[in-house]
């Protein structure tokens, strides 16, 4: 990562990079990425930590100890841990051995997934796992397509083979304004929901843009660029549409604020 505001200018990392990758580009050392070849020497010389090393691979025993350390929290307090990404069914034997460890020690697990992932790798987790929350985007293939870069048939046909190992799910739409806010769009993922049983309640996630500074550090472009949040009244209305569609199947929509439910009907 790039943190330019935390930069004293020194220039060592131009001089170290052997790629000639570092230049000065309106008063910033920046890195043209498609030079870069991840030796990380510039990492190693900025003392300022304005060039940064985010993330490391940790196999699942080093990751399953951070996890016990908070053990005694969870039991006092409730709760437990979430694996989420990137994409946590796309590490079907990780996620296995992970999320077995953590029962063994009675420890709640949860899973953030978009559902596309093959069923037959990762359904070895499925009995670890306590609560599913599932994204689903669009109802309508194409413009899930054009959205995300794949259709939706794979993650419909997901959330349905998942559905049967009695997974409490909670599917969850992040809404952005102009790619799927319509009313169609919600009404028609209500629609499909309702009458799957394992899927629990449906949740609207409101779009936000508080990870486009991440982007731009990774060097990376933002698509949702000048994108607004929706307007909560919006998103009040789409609550209320969407729940008198699941009240009669017994499950409710909500939308988060300030840490509390809001169901609305
Ligand atoms: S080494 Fe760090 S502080 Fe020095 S110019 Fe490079 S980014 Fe800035
Ligand atoms: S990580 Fe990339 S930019 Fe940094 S010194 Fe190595 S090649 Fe150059």
């Amino acid at each position: 990562m790039e943190i330019p505001r935390k930069c004293i200018h020194c220039g060592t990392c131009q001089r170290v990079c052997p790629e000639a990758a570092i230049s000065l580009v309106d008063g910033d050392f920046v890195i043209d990425r498609s030079q870069c070849r991840n030796c990380l020497r510039c990492v190693d010389v900025c003392y300022a930590e304005s060039k940064e090393l985010v993330g490391r691979e940790m196999d699942a025993d080093a990751v399953f100890k951070e996890i016990y350390k908070d053990r005694l929290y969870y039991e006092l307090y409730g709760g437990g841990v979430t694996f989420s990404g990137g994409e946590p069914l796309t590490h079907p034997e990780f996620l296995t051995a992970i999320t077995e460890k953590c029962k063994r020690f009675r420890i709640n697990t949860a899973i953030e997934t978009c559902g596309f992932g093959d069923y037959e790798a990762f359904k070895t987790a499925l009995p670890y796992i306590d609560h599913i929350f599932f994204d689903l985007k669009h109802i309508d293939s194409a413009a899930h397509q054009q959205l995300t870069g794949a259709g939706n048939e794979e993650i419909i046909k997901n959330l349905n083979l998942i559905s049967n190992h009695d997974i409490p799910i909670t599917v969850r739409t992040p809404v952005v304004p102009g790619y799927n806010d319509s009313q169609e769009n919600i009404i028609g993922i209500a629609t499909l929901i309702k009458d799957i049983p394992a899927v629990k309640e449906y949740e609207l996630l409101p779009y936000h843009n508080l990870g486009s500074g991440k982007y731009a550090s990774l060097g990376r472009p933002y698509a949702l660029g000048g994108t607004e949040p929706p307007a909560e009244e919006q998103i009040i209305q789409l609550v209320k549409l969407a729940g008198q569609i699941l009240k009669p199947s017994g499950k409710q929509c909500f939308y988060t604020k300030k840490n509390k439910k809001e169901i609305l009907l």
